[in-house]
Order: structure tokens, then sequence, then C-alpha cells
């Protein structure tokens, strides 16, 4: 059978059996992949790295969006920027109370193709009425747009490629910018335990530009090396502290139905280890 191998990290690889190749192509910004595998249902690599699979995609994507919106209690405005598969914008797009979300991706392929071969990714969101979706790089876009956001959700490749843009100063500056006053920004950081300098740089850039700086985590299988660390900025730090009691009254209002977030896991997954604790610490 033939084999999907993925070298993220030097020296450590994981493998798929390949049952068949759906689509492969070099897109004007990453070589996009989707194959059927044999245990993870279909998968999409960009530039050979796994970027979701159908089987464990709802762990991320529900812990990326309904821990800032339930956090916040009162978000209208939702910015996604990367996601081109589209399963951030169908979590983020059951909260009735998110009045719009903008979806800033930088390659219109991964959209085009992740609708076509990975339809309950998106399950519609790309023709909601509530997306307004813009093809352009997300350091651009949050540095010049006149809108502003309650909540900014980073949904990007790793820092390699058209992805790094998203790790940088500049685009922290450009989230701080254009999040509303107690607005949250989340983001994508890696693995905690392979990508911890990732981590530590990206608290040293957060840490000048927002009051309250935090990661938290979630175990997603395919992103290998442990708990996927997200990071959290925001100038609100009450946010941070809502309470259980709160998030619950919340989650039952919203209705939503999730296979991984929980009120108590959106709690407990600030809760982390302490090496990566005294890593961020410095
Ligand atoms: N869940 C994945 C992960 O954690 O690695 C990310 C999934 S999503 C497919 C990543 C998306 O970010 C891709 O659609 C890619 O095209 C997009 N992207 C990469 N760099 C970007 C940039 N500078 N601006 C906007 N979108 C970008």
């Amino acid at each position: 059978m033939l084999e999907h191998k993925e070298n993220l990290f030097e020296g450590w690889s994981q493998v798929f059996s390949v049952k068949e190749v759906l689509f492969k192509k070099k897109t004007e910004h990453q070589e996009l992949v989707i194959f059927d595998s044999a245990t993870f249902g279909r998968v999409m690599a960009l530039d050979g790295v796994i970027q979701t699979t159908e089987k464990d995609e709802f762990v991320y994507h529900e812990m990326l969006t309904h821990v800032p919106i339930l956090a916040h209690g009162g978000v209208r405005q939702v910015l996604v920027i990367g996601g081109g598969d589209g399963a951030m914008l169908r979590e983020v797009l059951k909260h009735a109370s998110v009045a719009e979300v903008t979806h800033v991706e930088i390659d219109r392929e991964v959209i085009d193709i992740c609708e076509r071969y990975l339809p309950r990714h998106s399950d519609g969101a790309f023709r909601d009425e509530r997306v307004k979706q813009v093809i352009a790089d997300g350091v651009d876009f949050v540095n010049e747009t006149l809108d502003r956001y309650d909540v900014i959700i980073s949904d990007s490749t790793d820092p390699i490629g058209p992805g790094e843009a998203l790790y940088t100063r500049s685009f922290y500056a450009g989230c701080h910018r254009c999040l509303r006053e107690k607005g949250i920004l989340v983001t994508q950081n890696g693995s905690a335990f392979m990508q911890t300098d990732e981590i530590v740089t990206t608290a040293k850039r957060l840490k000048p530009l927002f009051e309250d700086c935090a990661f938290y985590g979630a175990a997603v299988p395919t992103y290998v090396g442990g708990i996927m660390a997200f990071a959290w900025a925001s100038d609100e730090p009450s946010h941070r502290a809502t309470s259980l009691a709160v998030l619950k009254e919340r989650y039952t209002q919203a209705e939503l139905a999730t296979r991984y977030y929980t009120p108590e896991i959106h709690q407990a997954a600030f809760a982390l280890p302490r090496f990566l604790v005294e890593a961020i610490e410095g």
C-alpha cells in the first residue's frame, strides 16, 4: 500500500497508509495533497505536513473556537485567518450570537479543493451568508483592515512557507490593532513538546502587546508530539478566569453539539506541564 510520510521533525516521522490519492498539485503557494487513509479517513497535507484529518479534526476546531467564544460571552464579529478547509468556520457559525465571520485565506485553491474532497469539514460554511471571504495574506489584512473583531483565530500552517508570516511581531501587532476592546486572539502554536521554542518565541512577541498572554492545549492524535499548544492573548484578563458555572451556562445556551469540548476541559486546558510553564516564563 502507498504511504504518506510526514517529516515535520528532524529524525522523527509519522507514516499514513494511503488507500487512494484524491488530489495532488503545487498551488501558487504550497503543495496540496488530499488522500484517503487507512486509519484517519481523508487527510489533507500542505508541503508534506499533515493539516487535518476527517477522524480527529473536531478536537482542534472545537478548542480553537468554543474556548475564546464562550470565555468572552458577547462575540459578534470573528476573524478566521488561514483555515482553508473550512472546519473553523463551521464551528464558529454554530454560535447564533455571531453576526459575521471574516475568513482570510492566502490560497484560494485550498478552499476549492477542500470543499470538494473534505465536504464535512466546511459543511456548507463557505456559503453561509454570515461569512465574508477574503483571499489575502493574513499579516497584510490585520495591518490594513478598517474592521474590528471580538475574536481572532489564527488557524495557520506551521511557521514554514506562507505560514511563517503568521508568527511575526507584525502579525501579532496587527491582530492587537484590529481586536475590539476586550477582544481575544487565539492561534495554533504547534506541539508543546516538539516545538517548545516556537511557543517561547510567540510568548515573547505577545507579552509586550497584550495584558494577558497564556497557552492552552489539547491532544490531537495526528499533530504528533503530545499536546498541541494554542496561544491566547487579550487585554481583558477576566476572560481567562470565566467561572465553570458561567461556562456551563453559556455552553448550554449556545446549544453546541461538541465531541471534545466541555466546560471542564475548557478550564483544564490552561493547566500546562511544568516544563512548558518554565520555558514560557523564561
Ligand atoms: N490545522 C492546521 C494546523 O494546525 O497546522 C492548519 C490548517 S489550515 C489548512 C492552514 C491554512 O493556513 C491553509 O489553508 C493555508 O493556505 C493558510 N495560510 C498559510 N499561510 C497563510 C497566510 N500568510 N495568510 C493566510 N492564510 C495562510
